[in-house]
């Protein structure tokens, strides 16, 4: 499909850069002129997908979180999230609502589910020790279905 705009982001996995990756994607958006529910929608999985990346990839160090996104030719937003952390041993389980890998209850293992509903195609690719790709694309309704 055809790119008509694209930016990309680097960043070092520290907490503070979640707050910018959720607003520089949603400014980004914002050329697509979404619907309000539809912008929280992508920053809410975008919140969700650099906080695990963050907390579980880089659990114990800080390394680097790749962004693309990109506008295509039919209104939709694709972005790819990318970490060189820890990895997932096992993606179909890690999807499932209410699945976490943190034992002190912290967390609600609803961030894939998040992102899932949130946005239209969710895919996540992951290895073991090598880290994690997650690509999400979001189709916005045209203007005059608002
Ligand atoms: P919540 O998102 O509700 O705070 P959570 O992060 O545990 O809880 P999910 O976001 O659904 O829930 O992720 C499920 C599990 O998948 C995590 O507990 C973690 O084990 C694994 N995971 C998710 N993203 C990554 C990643 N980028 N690198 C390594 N493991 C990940
Ligand atoms: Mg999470």
């Amino acid at each position: 499909m055809k790119i008509k705009n694209e930016i990309k982001l680097s960043f070092l996995s520290r907490s503070q850069n979640e707050a910018f990756a959720r607003s520089a994607l949603g400014a980004f958006a914002s050329q697509l002129d979404p619907t309000v529910e539809e912008l929280n929608d992508i920053k809410a999985a975008v919140s969700e997908a650099v906080t695990n990346c963050i907390v579980h990839a880089y659990s114990d160090t800080i390394g680097k979180i790749d962004i693309v996104a990109r506008l295509l030719e039919n209104n939709s937003l694709y972005i790819r999230i990318k970490d060189k952390g820890c990895g997932i041993e096992d993606i179909k389980k890690a999807m499932l609502p209410l699945f976490t890998t943190c034992a002190e209850g912290e967390r609600a293992g609803l961030g894939f589910a998040v992102m899932e509903s949130f946005m239209d195609k969710l895919r996540v690719n992951s290895k073991l020790n090598s880290g994690t790709t997650i690509i999400m694309i979001k189709t916005l309704k045209s203007r005059d279905e608002h």
